[in-house]
């Protein structure tokens, strides 16, 4: 059935021990990274078994692609939802009664009304597939209502082998799902998540604007998604790569339905070359060539950021994965993210959140952060990150440190990093000359070093806790008890060589 309906010469690992198990009539639940190969897992039992395999997916989209792609090969497959008209949905359940549809995609909340259940308990059902189906997990990073319905199924069908299919693979994810579908001792397949094709590269964010379009200029016609955490900042974005001639369109749940639907065609064609979305942007795509996913802000949890940066190469050919990261960001998100009033739920976010910033932060191989976090530890870096590639190299920071901080000091622990870097680099700004700046002994003496080698060098102070950025005085610089020893040269200090040029990480893997 493999090589001869769907033409392929051999099974993924996992995926015939996937299907069967279900053959067998064994509950399935499958974790596949995106791109993995999920839909075969079901498709080929839906063809063995004699009556009807049921598929339950979120979106409408996606169902027309899979069954337009199923019908080409020759599959009796169809779809039933609330787009179509009356005529086409009781055409589709008399197709059913008849037996004559061996494979049909409906939405949670259709599979769940009582007449469609009725219709299917005359036709009979070989087999349930839920796809996404993190989507019933409270903990998951997309919830459902619809979704968790789905947990009636069994008690429906109590004998139809019900599979779950998700590309979500923690371990909370993974016991809710089994246990809301109420799975009978399920046959569990871990796929690895290593998507080896992605080049995983994080990158200090300076001026996210210039950064951004120096790296899509390095990715010629090259498809690409750049996610942003704002409405505001998509529109913003995409409208910049417009201006400097970028063939790119903006993608948010704010924009009218006709609108987004025109652009995820576009960009299926090849006829948009950059999406600048929100998160929005995102399960409904399956597009095979998408050649790099940029994050032009930080994500919140390690699972959106895989789920996202997924979505390039799955074609299996190199693509890029690009995030651009402000340390700056971190208290800010913390704090939107407890605002929450669910404590149980805050706790969960920020342990997600807080392995997200330390896999942006890692002075490690991104690669194996990644798949540590997803349970699949490795031993050996990838050769495909920017820090196999590129690898953080350290000096002696403590004259830096000492400039900085007197700086901070001497300008009295009042002024922000903007300010304070314009004192250092010698500004002739206004607002320097008005606070006599220009006459403190520091003032020009780090004019050797460009503005982002001095940001980055802050920063470093901050994290290493020499410096406090006071968030109630508009984020004025002041100096800890931890400076104290490395103002007075009693201590050294070492520093990560700001990184300011990772074009050449890009350049080797255009296409
Ligand atoms: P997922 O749903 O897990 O994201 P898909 O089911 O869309 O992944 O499969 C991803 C790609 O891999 C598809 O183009 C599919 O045709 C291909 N594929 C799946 N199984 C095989 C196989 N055994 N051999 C070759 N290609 C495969
Ligand atoms: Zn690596």
């Amino acid at each position: 059935m493999l090589t001869k309906i769907f033409g392929y010469d051999a099974f993924r690992m996992g995926q015939d021990k996937v299907i069967e198990s279900c053959i067998n009539q064994q509950d399935t639940l499958v974790l596949l990274p995106t791109g993995g190969g999920k839909s075969l897992c079901y498709q080929v039992p839906a063809l063995l078994l004699p009556n009807v395999t049921i598929v339950v997916t979120p979106l409408l989209s996606l169902m027309k692609d899979q069954v337009d792609q199923l019908n080409e090969l020759g599959i009796a497959a169809s779809y039933i939802n609330s787009q179509q008209t009356r005529q086409e949905q009781f055409q589709t359940l008399n197709q059913l009664q008849y037996g004559e549809i061996k494979i049909l995609y409906v939405s949670p909340e259709r599979l769940l009304q009582q007449r469609f259940l009725d219709h299917l308990h005359q036709a009979g059902v070989s087999l349930f597939a839920i796809d996404e189906a993190h989507c019933l997990s409270h903990w998951g990073h997309d919830f459902r209502a619809d979704y968790l319905r789905l947990g009636q199924i069994k008690n429906l069908f109590p004998h139809v082998p019900i599979m779950a299919l998700t590309a979500t693979a923690d371990k909370a994810t993974r016991f809710d799902i089994s246990h809301q579908l109420n799975l009978n001792d399920p046959y569990i397949h871990i796929g690895s998540f290593d998507r080896a094709n992605l080049r995983y590269t994080i990158e200090e964010k300076f001026k996210p604007l210039n950064q951004l379009l120096s790296f899509v200029g390095t990715q010629t016609d090259a498809c690409g998604v750049v996610y942003c955490s704002s409405r505001a900042r998509v529109d913003d974005v995409a409208e910049k790569l417009k201006q400097k001639g970028f063939n790119a369109a903006p993608y948010h749940a704010g924009h009218e339905n006709a609108h987004r639907i025109k652009v995820q065609e576009q960009f299926q064609r090849d006829q948009i070359q950059i999406v600048v979305a929100t998160v929005a942007f995102g399960m409904g795509i399956n597009k095979p060539n998408i050649r790099f996913v940029v994050h032009y802000d930080l994500p919140k949890t390690i699972e959106s950021y895989y789920q996202e940066t997924g979505r390039a190469g799955r074609d299996g050919l190199d693509a890029q994965c690009l995030m651009f990261f402000d340390s700056g960001d971190v208290p800010r998100i913390r704090r939107m993210i407890s605002d929450n009033q669910n404590e149980d739920r805050v706790k969960v976010e920020l342990q997600r959140f807080n392995a997200m910033v330390a896999l942006a932060d890692a002075q490690t191989c991104r690669r194996q952060v990644l798949l540590n976090y997803f349970n699949e530890p490795t031993t050996t870096g990838c050769g495909n990150c920017d820090i196999c590639l590129d690898p953080p190299t350290s000096f002696d920071g403590t004259l830096l440190a000492q400039q900085a901080m007197s700086c901070i000091y001497r300008s009295g622990q009042r002024f922000g990093i903007g300010h304070i870097i314009d004192i250092l680099r010698g500004s002739q700004g206004i607002r320097i000359k008005d606070h006599k700046h220009d006459e403190l002994s520091t003032y020009g003496i780090g004019k050797e070093q460009t503005h982002d080698y001095w940001l980055s060098i802050i920063r470093q102070l901050i994290h290493q806790g020499l410096i406090e950025q006071d968030i109630s005085r508009g984020s004025s610089l002041v100096l800890t008890e931890k400076a104290r020893p490395i103002l007075r040269s009693e201590s050294t200090l070492q520093l990560a060589v700001p990184r300011l040029n990772t074009k050449k990480l890009f350049e080797k893997a255009a296409p």
